[in-house]
C-alpha cells in the first residue's frame, strides 16, 4: 500500500517538476534562437488531457512561467482558476510595461542605432501587373495616399523581395484576440497604419467581431489554417491540406468580406504538396523576413530592442508580430513612432484583386 502511495506520488511529484521543467527549457531555447521544445501552447492541452488537476498545476507556476502560457490560456476560460490566473497575467505584464518607461534611456539608444535618417525618395510604378495576378502583390503607402505596384513574384512567397529599402510590411498573427486585437487595432488607427492579419479560423469562430473590426478599419484580412498544428507538414497531405481550407473558409465567412489571397503556414512549416495546391487554390503564401520574437520575449524592453535590431540588420522587409501578446501592444506605439521618425515607410500589402477597391478607397 504504501509503495503504491509512494509510486502514485512520484508519479504526480514528476508530471509536476516536468511542467516546471519544460517550461524553463523553452524558455532556454527561446533566448538562444534554438529549436524549441516544449511550446507552451503544447503543454497546456498536454495538461488539460492529463488526469493532473490543471488549475492547482498552474497555481504552483511563479509568475515568470505562467506568463509563458498567455496567451494560451485564454482557451480555457472554463476553469475556476482562470479569473485568477489572468489577474497573475496582468499584474506581471502593467509591472513590464512600466519598465518601459522607466528604462526610456535603453529606448533611446536603441533610436540611436537606427541610422536611417535621410528621406527616402518616392517610389515610381513599375507597370501593370500580369497574370496570374493572385501572386502579385501591390504597396499602398498608407500616409500619403499614393498606391505603389511591384512586379508580381512568381509563387508569392517572400514579398520582401520586391521591397526597398526603408520599406516595411507589418503582419499580425494569431488572431483575433478579444483582450490584444482592439488595442493593436487602435495604435495603428492612431498611426493612420494598415497591415496584414493572419488569422486563425478556430478563433475567428469565436471571435468574429474582431475580424470583422479589421476588415471595417481597411487592414488585409489573411488566413493562417483552422487549427494552428505544428505539424500541418508532418500530418497527412489531405488533413492539412483540409485544415488549410477550412481555416480560409471559415475566416472570410466570419469577416463578411471578400475572399482574399494570402495565408501564412503556422510556425512557418511547408511541403511541396501543400505550396503546389495553394498555387492551384490561387492562395498565395506569405512569409517574413523579420521574426519580432513576440511570442517568446516578454519584456517590452528587450522586444523593443530585439525589434530595433532586425530593423537596423535588414532595413526592409515584412515583420512577424502577433496580434494575442500584451508586450506586442505595449511596444507599438513607440515602435511606430520611432520607425516613422527614422524615415521608415510602412507598406501595406494588397491582394491585386482588391486594387481597384483600395485606390478608390483612398
Ligand atoms: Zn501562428
Amino acid at each position: 500500500m504504501l509503495s503504491l502511495l509512494i509510486l502514485f506520488l512520484n508519479q504526480v511529484y514528476s508530471s509536476d517538476l516536468n511542467l516546471h521543467q519544460r517550461l524553463t527549457d523553452f524558455q532556454q531555447a527561446s533566448s538562444l534562437e534554438a529549436s524549441l521544445p516544449n511550446h507552451p501552447h503544447q503543454l497546456l492541452h498536454e495538461l488539460a488531457s492529463s488526469s493532473l488537476d490543471m488549475c492547482e498545476q498552474l497555481e504552483k507556476l511563479s509568475d515568470k512561467e505562467l506568463i509563458l502560457l498567455d496567451p494560451y490560456i485564454e482557451e480555457f476560460q472554463l476553469l475556476p482558476c482562470f479569473p485568477s490566473l489572468m489577474m497573475k497575467i496582468e499584474k506581471y505584464h502593467t509591472l513590464q510595461n512600466t519598465n518601459i518607461l522607466a528604462e526610456s534611456m535603453i529606448v533611446e539608444m536603441g533610436l540611436d542605432q537606427l541610422g536611417i535618417t535621410s528621406q527616402l525618395s518616392t517610389i515610381e510604378p513599375v507597370g501593370e501587373m500580369q497574370p496570374p495576378f493572385f501572386s502579385g502583390y501591390s504597396f499602398v503607402n498608407t500616409d500619403k495616399g499614393e498606391v505603389v505596384y511591384r512586379k508580381n513574384l512568381i509563387t508569392g512567397e517572400y514579398p520582401n523581395m520586391s521591397l526597398e529599402q526603408g520599406e516595411i510590411v507589418f503582419t499580425f498573427d494569431d488572431g483575433p484576440s478579444p483582450r490584444i486585437t482592439p488595442l493593436i487595432l487602435d495604435i495603428l488607427a492612431n498611426h493612420q497604419i494598415k497591415a496584414v492579419f493572419f488569422q486563425i479560423g478556430n478563433k475567428s469562430l469565436k471571435h468574429k467581431e474582431w475580424t470583422q473590426e479589421v476588415v471595417k478599419q481597411g487592414h488585409i484580412l489573411a488566413s493562417h489554417s483552422y487549427s494552428h498544428r505544428s505539424d500541418l507538414y508532418k500530418i497527412p497531405f489531405e488533413k492539412a491540406r483540409e485544415d488549410i481550407d477550412q481555416g480560409h473558409k471559415e475566416v472570410f465567412y466570419n469577416s463578411g468580406s471578400e475572399d482574399a489571397a494570402f495565408f501564412r503556414y503556422p510556425y512557418g512549416g511547408r511541403t511541396q504538396k501543400l505550396a503546389q495546391h495553394l498555387y492551384d487554390s490561387k492562395i498565395s503564401s506569405f512569409f517574413w523576413n523579420m521574426d519580432s520574437r513576440d511570442w517568446a520575449i516578454k519584456d517590452p524592453v528587450k522586444l523593443y530592442n530585439h525589434c530595433v535590431e532586425q530593423i537596423n540588420r535588414n532595413q526592409k522587409g515584412v515583420i512577424l508580430f502577433h496580434d494575442i501578446h500584451t508586450q506586442t501592444a505595449n511596444i507599438m506605439d513607440l515602435f511606430l513612432k520611432n520607425l516613422k521618425q527614422a524615415g521608415y515607410k510602412i507598406r501595406l500589402a494588397v491582394p491585386l484583386k482588391w486594387k481597384e477597391q483600395y485606390e478608390k478607397a483612398i
